[in-house]
């Protein structure tokens, strides 16, 4: 058994496609990482699956990796914690996955999670 190093930044952009541009076939997913080889998609998937953030809908001809409904915000936090994004501390959005329609009103607080943190 092997051990791959862990890209960071392809990992990251797997999650963030399936989750803001989902569901997507194995196809789909080599498409938003095209640096990686197969076997590096497969053990990056894996991963993402392992830390319970995507879902494999298998009921059709060909797999689909979808978002797993209730586990957005454990989504963004490891997307966070993989690109080092500034991020809200409530509920880990990003410029590029926002929770909703929010905005900045502090380096790390967006204005959906304002009202309740006050
Ligand atoms: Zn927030
Ligand atoms: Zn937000």
């Amino acid at each position: 058994m092997t051990f791959l190093p862990l890209n960071r930044a392809a990992t990251a952009s797997i999650l963030h496609a399936i989750w803001t541009r989902g569901p997507l076939s194995m196809e789909g997913v080599m498409e938003v990482a095209p640096e990686l080889r197969p076997l590096e998609i497969v053990d990056s998937i894996l991963r993402l699956n392992h830390a319970g953030v995507i879902d494999l809908d298998d009921t059709g001809v060909d797999p689909l990796y979808t978002e797993l409904p209730g586990r957005e915000r454990e989504a963004r936090e490891l997307y966070v914690t993989l690109t080092g994004r500034r991020a809200c501390r409530v509920c880990s959005c990003t410029d590029d996955w926002g929770c909703g329609e929010c905005d900045w009103v502090e380096t790390e607080l967006c204005s959906a999670c304002a009202g309740e943190d006050l």
